[in-house]
């Protein structure tokens, strides 16, 4: 019999196995095998599948109403995610704008700040600056804003680059990121970018408080988010925090942002936001910027499936599981676990480099050198090797490229925040002998450096 000819396209034409069914941190393909979730998807189903719960809450509200557009009813789901929003991100910031995604989150944000600076007779302010490497979307807003090389060269002439800064990568660098003094000369990067564009042509700052897929993770240093939070204010910069992916719990509180008791001006979320129930996502805005932009005419933005009562209603429910389950607790306690038992397989193998991260937002990255980061050779291809070799065991994890997506290879290690004690054991066994055969295939030793 002939195979079957996907009429889908996506990235590539790497075929998956059919999905059958998923619950809790599994899943089952259609043969019937097994994967333990260890990257939650693409760091989304933060509650895990098929939660009982949420798809009862999603059942009612499709019994009443799946779609009522937001220029003609206001609905109870979309207004009670909205406060329970408000109430979950820093006072002021309590203008919930809904999307469908990420990418539509970014860039919401960065025109909510332009309409802003419009508004209030600062025209010449547009340049967003961000940080390389970074990921902030795929459409070509977001992708102006994105530094990872491989996604953003074909488009370059389509889209207008904006200025990148160093993410604040202490560990390559080899600087002390427990010292507050890395954080202020990471930070100060900003400030010189700002007065070289002229601070009267800088709209905005964007950060992923706790790294995402393009970093590893990346933890930002002692004293860091504040430095950034001060330069912004020196300069009327506005801060934009992109918590697509550490918001909405998986860092061990609700925002990344939170472990530094730092504010931005507007909050992009989504992935476990919705955590996968509902294509959903939030630019959360302080009111000082979104009420001169309504007073000026009204914000020239806007999706068809913003607002949607079905995603809003998923949403409220995957909160309420949230805080009834205190899963944000199990993600510290649980990522405190799993991040030791990754640091122990440092012990195992010698190209593990660093592991790093936040609760379960978590990261280790692969290198030649441990002394040097050296990364290892780009045609061993580490980062789709070692992915392929834990699927075969069952387990699922998320890799990319370290170094700007040009070499360098990192992983990203997030299981649902329902994971357990067992769960981490799980995922221990299947990456070590994914790791033991990754060794064994590029002919190094996985010997104990002791
Ligand atoms: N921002 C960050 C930090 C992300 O990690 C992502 C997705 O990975 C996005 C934005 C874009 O989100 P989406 O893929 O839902 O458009």
């Amino acid at each position: 019999m002939s195979e079957h000819v996907s009429h889908l396209f996506y990235q590539t034409r790497a075929r998956r196995p059919v999905l059958a069914e998923a619950r809790g941190v599994y899943l089952w393909d259609v043969e019937g095998k097994r994967y333990l979730d260890g990257s939650s998807g693409a760091m989304v189903s933060n509650i895990g599948h098929s939660n009982p719960r949420v798809l009862e809450a999603m059942r009612r509200q499709m019994e009443k109403s799946t779609f009522g557009y937001r220029l003609h009813f206001e609905t109870e789901a979309s207004e009670a995610l909205a406060t329970r929003t408000a109430e979950l991100t820093p006072p002021g910031l309590d203008k919930v704008f809904f999307v469908s995604g990420g990418s539509e989150a970014v860039e919401s944000a960065i025109k909510l700040a332009r309409q802003y600076a419009v508004a209030v007779g600062q025209a010449s302010r547009w340049k967003v600056i961000s940080r390389t490497p970074s990921y902030h979307g795929s459409t070509l807003g977001a992708l102006a804003l994105t530094g990872y090389a491989p996604l953003t060269e074909p488009f370059l002439p389509m889209m207008r680059e904006m200025p990148k800064i160093p993410a604040p990568r202490a560990y390559l660098d080899g600087l002390d990121a427990d010292d507050p003094a890395t954080g202020v000369h990471y930070a100060a990067m900003l400030e010189e970018r700002i007065l070289r564009e002229g601070p009267d042509t800088v709209l905005a700052f964007i950060v992923e408080p706790v790294g995402g897929a393009s970093t590893g993770a990346l933890v930002p240093p002692a004293g860091y988010m504040k430095a950034v939070r001060d330069i912004c204010d020196r300069h009327g910069v506005l801060l934009i925090h992109d918590e697509v992916m550490s918001g909405g719990g998986r860092t061990g509180r609700f925002l990344g942002a939170d472990h530094w008791d730092v504010a931005p001006d507007i909050i992009a979320l989504s992935k476990g936001f919705g955590a996968g129930y509902a294509p959903l996502g939030a630019m959360v805005a302080h009111e000082r910027l979104v009420g001169p932009v309504l007073d000026a005419g009204g914000f020239q933005h806007g999706y068809t499936y913003a607002g949607n009562p079905l995603a809003c209603a998923a949403g409220l429910a995957v909160l309420d599981e949230i805080q009834v389950e205190g899963l944000m607790d199990n993600a510290a306690r649980i990522g405190a676990l799993l991040k030791s038992r990754l640091a122990d397989l440092m012990q195992r193998f010698t190209f593990i480099g660093d592991v790093r991260g936040k609760g379960l937002l978590l990261a280790f990255e692969l290198v030649a050198d441990r002394k040097t980061m050296r990364p290892l050779p780009r045609e061993l291809n580490a980062h789709v090797e070692l992915v392929e070799l834990a699927y075969a065991e069952g387990l699922i994890i998320y890799s990319r490229r370290s170094r700007e997506g040009r070499e360098g290879d990192h992983f990203l290690v997030c299981p649902p925040m329902i994971a357990t004690e067992t769960h981490v054991e799980e995922i221990i066994d299947m990456l070590g002998n994914a790791l033991d055969r990754f060794a064994k295939r590029v002919g190094s030793t996985a010997t104990s450096l002791a």
